[in-house]
């Protein structure tokens, strides 16, 4: 029988630039989604080069992209030698010697079709002092140290058990590099230095290594970090510059020895001019300072890091640069941009490996052929900017939503005038203490009311729909939902426990 021909517009040569996270993201989602046999990928890096090493904690999403690669969980975390995170704790952010956890999944249950949220509001206007950390399973579990993966359990909150991975940045890119390798893709070692475009059309034609060697493709993916070699560089694709709203511009990272405590979440502790991240990895701590150089030098930020570790360093600390917001395009004739390369905004919800993420997958929902459809390209670029606006907004409320009046960066964060999206969602929960997702945005109600009232923002009323069900009914409800958690989470095993039965790196 005979094939049917191939239509004459299709990829058949992809060249990824870049073997950091996001290459090697990329190129495992194409090895698996289209095959061997549908295009050639290529991965371009430089060992001289190296990675930008950090990208360590992530979001539930994580889940989804390695269910979508068919990979097994425990021998994910093994070879990562990674841990589980149910959320995120926050130091001092609202004012000094204050903490909130921000959890991932819900906080109790709505009922009657109003909101958890609601009620809890309701309790606290009538005296109730508990946090809304007692109504949720992930922050209560995180809080003892305990941990384990959802069970099928009817009703309690153990079915429904919501996380996410942290793991070492080098040994994920590695774990990504032998899948993609196994599923066809070419690696190529080699430093870029030259990216000829077509002449006429400005397409990017081929890359040019060190060497000479020239690899020439039908699509560029370029992953190539904060250089941005083919969408910046050689196509001179515009920025987009957000440091007026994220002022922070330098962070120092340093991995340190753990203690057998691993905590199952991500701790976050806001310092005089930004913040330090601390993710519990198997075999160390990861640790940074992430900083605005306008409020503190490179040293005072090294001096804060080092002396707020868990254990010895355990290696130098390293200064990482950079600038907040994206690329005017994402996506510019036959190159698009993924991780570093396209945009960056920090760590403080571990956002950037789930837009690299969203960026596969959306480019995989439009995937190209050699004519390269303006209008499919400009729906890319339309969405995957609303996607970092939106993130964005949700970065500024921690910061500008603060009690802090210890320095000038707190005094700046503070006063600074915030996106009117966001000042919007600020005005509502003020009102009522109500909190909404928007279209798709990532972060939903939960997000936004975890961190808005661990921020300090008071409502100046609950709503009055939780004014519906009997005040003695509430109660009940309530002690009943926390009583549900709070046995749940004594029945989790310790986080530590956990790995060592499932998923220890050996
Ligand atoms: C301080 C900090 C903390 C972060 N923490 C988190 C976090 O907790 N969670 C999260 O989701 N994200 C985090 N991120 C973001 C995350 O690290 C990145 O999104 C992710 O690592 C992807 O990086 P990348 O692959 O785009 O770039 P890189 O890792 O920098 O990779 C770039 C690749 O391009 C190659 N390259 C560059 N130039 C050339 C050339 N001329 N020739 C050939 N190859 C070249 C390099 O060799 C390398 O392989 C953090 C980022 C920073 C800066």
């Amino acid at each position: 029988m005979n094939q049917a021909p191939l239509p004459p517009d299709r990829i058949r040569r992809i060249v990824i630039v870049g073997g950091g996270s996001a290459g090697w993201m990329a190129a495992a989602t194409l090895a698996r989604i289209l095959g061997p046999d549908y295009a050639d990928v290529t991965v371009v890096e430089s060992d001289e080069i190296g990675t930008v090493g950090v990208g360590e904690a992530t979001i539930p999403q994580m889940a989804t992209f390695n269910r979508m690669l068919g990979i097994d969980e425990d021998e994910f975390i093994r070879e990562t030698k990674g841990s589980f995170k149910l959320g995120i704790e926050f130091v001092d952010w609202a004012r000094i010697g204050h903490s909130y956890f921000h959890p991932f999944g819900s906080f109790g249950v709505n009922m009657g079709g109003v909101s958890f949220h609601a009620y809890y509001l309701r309790a606290r206007a009538n005296g109730d002092t508990r946090p809304i950390e007692d109504w949720s399973l992930q922050a209560t579990a995180a809080s003892r140290g305990k941990f384990m993966r959802p069970i099928d359990a009817g009703r309690s909150p153990l079915s429904e058990i919501a996380y996410a991975y942290h793991f070492d940045a080098g040994l994920y890119a590695n774990y990504l590099r032998r899948f993609a390798e196994a599923r066809g893709v070419v690696r190529q070692e080699g430093r870029v230095v030259d990216v000829p475009l077509r002449p006429g059309d400005g397409f990017v034609e081929a890359v040019v290594l060190a060497d000479g060697t020239r690899i020439g493709g039908d699509l560029f993916i370029d992953c190539s970090g904060f250089r941005a070699l083919l969408i910046g560089k050689a196509l001179g694709t515009g920025f987009v510059d957000w440091s007026h709203w994220l002022p922070c511009d330098r962070a120092v990272a340093v991995p340190c020895a753990g203690s057998d405590a691993m905590t199952p979440f991500t701790r976050s502790t806001a310092r005089k001019a930004g913040w330090q991240w601390r993710i519990p990895l198997q075999h160390r701590v990861g640790n940074g300072h992430v900083y605005c150089s306008r409020y503190l030098s490179d040293d005072e930020a090294t001096a804060m890091l080092l002396e707020n570790l868990d254990g010895e360093p355990l290696a130098d600390p390293r200064l990482v640069p950079f600038r907040t917001g994206h690329r005017t395009s994402f996506w510019v004739r036959n190159c698009v941009a993924l991780g570093l390369a396209a945009g960056f905004m920090e760590p403080l919800e571990s956002t950037s490996l789930w837009l690299i993420q969203s960026g596969i997958s959306r480019l995989l929902a439009m995937f190209p052929d050699r004519r390269f459809d303006p209008a499919e390209i400009d729906r890319y670029n339309r969405i995957l900017s609303t996607e970092y606006a939106e993130i964005r907004d949700f970065l500024i409320l921690h910061y500008h939503a603060t009690e802090r009046r210890d320095s000038a960066f707190w005094d700046h964060c503070r006063n600074m005038a915030v996106p009117e999206r966001l000042a919007e969602k600020m005005r509502v929960f003020q009102s009522h203490g109500r909190t909404f997702r928007e279209n798709e945005e990532l972060f939903n109600d939960t997000s936004w009311f975890a961190v808005m009232l661990g921020q300090q923002l008071a409502p100046r009323a609950y709503d009055p729909v939780a004014d519906m069900m009997s005040w003695d009914e509430t109660e009940r409800r309530l002690a009943h939902i926390r009583d549900a958690i709070n046995n749940s989470a004594d029945y989790m095993p310790p986080h530590r426990e956990f790995i060592r039965a499932n998923c220890a790196a050996t």
